[in-house]
C-alpha cells in the first residue's frame, strides 16, 4: 500500500523550510526526511516554505527542483508551498510591533566594526557588543546621511552574552532570516520545526521574538538534525559541489536506494540498509525513534 498521511493530530504542524540557493544535497534531504518523518509519524500536517527572501542569492529554478526532489523521495506536504518573497507585508508588521515595544534601533556598524569590538578583550566573539544601542537622535540623523542602517532588536540582559541585540531588517533592506522564519512558523502555526544544527543559535532568538510576537502561544518545539559530513569529513555545502539528489537520479540511482542512505547514515537502524520504501520505512521506524536523533534547544 502506498502511504497515505493520517492527519490523527492534524494540530501537530511540521515544516521544511529551504532556502532555493541550489540543488538540495544529501545532508538538506536528510534533514528534510527527518523533519517529515517526525512530524507524520504523529499523524501531524507538513508544509514546505520557500525561503527566498535573500534574492541576491536565489538561484532560478532552484525551488522547482528542490520540490521536485522532495517529491522523488516521496515526502508529501499539505497546503500550498508558501514564498517569504510573497510575504513582506507580513514581515513589515511585525516589525513595527517590535518597534511599538520600544526594542528596535538602527545599527551602523559594519561586519569589521563588529569583529574588532567583538575581539576586544571583554568582548565576546560573534556577539554583537551594543556598539549602537544608545545613539543619539542627532547622531543617529548625521550617521544616516552617509549610510543605511540595519535594524536591531535588543535582547534582555540574560541573552547579552551568548547571542547580542540582532539584525531583523537588513541594512540593504531585505527582512532578516531571524525574523522572517518566526513571524512565518508562528503565521502558519507552526508547532515543530525539525532543522539543521547548524542553526542551532538561532533557536533562542527566535524563540525570543515569538515571545514577543504571540506571547499568549505555546512555545514552538525545535529539534536539530546532525550535519552529515562528506567521505573528507566536512560539513556538506550547496557550493562545494556536493552530491545532489539530482545527479543522483541522472546517475540512476533509486529514491529507495537513497532512502537508505539517508537512514543508515543517521543511524536509525541497527544495520546498514542498501535500500527501502517510503512506505516500508514508515511502518518500521517510530516516533521516539527519530526524536532521539535529534537534540533540542540547548
Ligand atoms: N532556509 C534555511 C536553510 O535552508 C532553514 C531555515 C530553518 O529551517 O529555519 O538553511
Amino acid at each position: 500500500m502506498p502511504y497515505q498521511p493520517q492527519f490523527k493530530s492534524p494540530q501537530i504542524v511540521g515544516r521544511y523550510a529551504p532556502s532555493p540557493t541550489g540543488d538540495l544535497h544529501f545532508g538538506n534531504l536528510r534533514t528534510a526526511l527527518l523533519a517529515w518523518l517526525h512530524a507524520r509519524l504523529q499523524g501531524g500536517q507538513f508544509i514546505v516554505r520557500m525561503e527566498d527572501l535573500d534574492l541576491p542569492r536565489v538561484v532560478a529554478g532552484s525551488a522547482d527542483q528542490i520540490l521536485r526532489d522532495l517529491e522523488w523521495l516521496g515526502l508529501d506536504w499539505d497546503g500550498p508551498i508558501v514564498y517569504q518573497s510573497e510575504r513582506t507585508d507580513l514581515y513589515q508588521r511585525a516589525l513595527l510591533d517590535l518597534d511599538a515595544l520600544g526594542l528596535c534601533y538602527p545599527c551602523f556598524c559594519s561586519r569589521k566594526d563588529i569583529q574588532v569590538a567583538a575581539s576586544a578583550p571583554h568582548g565576546n566573539a560573534g556577539v554583537y557588543p551594543g556598539t549602537c544601542r544608545s545613539l543619539s537622535v542627532s547622531e543617529v540623523a548625521l550617521r544616516a546621511r552617509n549610510k543605511s542602517p540595519a535594524t536591531r532588536l535588543k535582547v534582555p540582559p540574560q541573552m547579552e552574552a551568548s547571542c547580542g541585540d540582532f539584525v531583523i531588517l537588513r541594512s540593504d533592506a531585505f527582512f532578516a532570516y531571524q525574523l522572517a522564519v518566526t513571524v512565518d512558523d508562528l503565521e502558519q502555526g507552526v508547532t515543530e520545526v525539525v532543522r539543521g544544527a547548524d542553526l542551532i543559535d538561532s533557536t533562542p532568538k527566535q524563540v525570543y521574538l515569538a515571545e514577543l510576537l504571540q506571547p499568549k502561544r505555546g512555545r514552538i518545539n525545535y529539534l536539530h538534525a546532525p550535519l552529515m559530513l562528506d567521505d573528507k569529513g566536512r560539513r556538506m555545502s550547496k557550493r562545494d559541489g556536493s552530491i545532489s539528489a539530482k545527479q543522483w537520479r541522472e546517475d540512476g540511482g533509486s529514491s529507495e536506494q537513497l532512502l537508505a542512505h539517508l537512514v543508515t547514515t543517521a543511524g536509525i537502524f541497527e544495520e546498514p540498509l542498501d535500500c527501502i520504501a517510503l512506505e516500508e520505512l514508515i511502518e518500521r521506524v517510530d516516533i521516539k525513534r527519530i526524536a532521539g536523533k535529534l537534540s533540542p534547544m540547548v
